[in-house]
């Protein structure tokens, strides 16, 4: 498996080009998704270089899942909102477009797709 220096959520953790960091430690990095598909829809990245779920350590990982959750915590209290959608796509046929593991925390996306 190779990593793509190039992607863009490389270019993010070089500091290549801009984002909304909301968070940031020595492992991973939250940020805003350009094209949220609810208010507050945030993504967290390891800055291990792993293009899908099957390429980080389980050590690695912890500190990524640790840092979904505090990152969760915050869009509830913040946002006020009741549920976070995480979601977590691996490989091009799953839909994956940026080539660097990364979770969607999506605020109450599901409630809002049924319409209630
Ligand atoms: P999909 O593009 O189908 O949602 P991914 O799970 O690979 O598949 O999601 C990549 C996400 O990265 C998208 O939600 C997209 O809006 C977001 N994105 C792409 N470029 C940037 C960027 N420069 N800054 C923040 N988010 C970005």
């Amino acid at each position: 498996m190779s990593y793509d220096d190039n992607n863009i959520f490389a270019k993010i953790l070089r500091g290549d080009i801009p984002s909304f960091k909301v968070y940031e430690d020595d492992y991973t990095l939250a940020f805003m998704d350009i094209m949220p598909q609810a208010d507050g829809h945030t993504l967290v990245i390891p800055k291990f270089k792993a293009e899908t779920l099957l390429d980080i350590p389980a050590d690695e990982l912890i500190h990524t899942m640790t840092t979904v959750q505090k990152v969760m915590s915050a869009l509830k209290s913040t946002l006020g909102v009741e549920g976070v959608v995480l979601m977590q796509l691996n490989g091009e046929a799953a839909g994956q477009t940026v080539p660097h593991l990364h979770f969607h925390l999506i605020p109450e996306h599901l409630r809002k797709l049924k319409g209630h």
